[in-house]
């Protein structure tokens, strides 16, 4: 955990957030600035800075993150009309914040 984590805070309860889905593992809420009519982030419990430093014992988290993005797709009702899962990269790769995290977007 880093104490200047944006999503380490919203994780621990000191930004308060409404989850959609959370375990022990994994959490997920709407992003504060949607860019699709659905836009959610999936986001570890453990702070993984950038999927650069990616260790392969964290590779079955990333899979449960797919698959709770697809159960999340087909509760808001667009794991038919289609959506986008993204994981930004690096600043050159548009990421912002340095707590990996898999976008999911779709409802257009
Ligand atoms: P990145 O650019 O790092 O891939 O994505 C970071 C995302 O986090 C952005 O889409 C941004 O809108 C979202 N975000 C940043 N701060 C907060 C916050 O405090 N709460 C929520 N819910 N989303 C945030
Ligand atoms: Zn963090």
């Amino acid at each position: 955990m880093a104490n200047e984590c944006i999503f380490c805070q919203i994780i621990e309860g000191k930004i308060p957030t409404e989850f959609i889905y959370k375990d022990e593992e994994i959490v997920a809420f709407n992003d504060i600035n949607p860019q699709a009519p659905v836009h959610i982030l999936i986001v570890p419990v453990k702070h993984i800075p950038t999927i650069n430093v990616l260790e392969d014992n964290d590779l079955p988290l990333i899979g449960k993150m797919v698959a709770v993005a697809r159960d999340l797709a087909k509760s808001a009702n667009i794991a038919e009309s289609g959506y986008k899962l993204i994981f930004n990269v690096e600043k050159g790769g548009g990421q912002e914040i340095f707590h990996i995290h898999l976008h999911l977007v779709g409802g257009w």
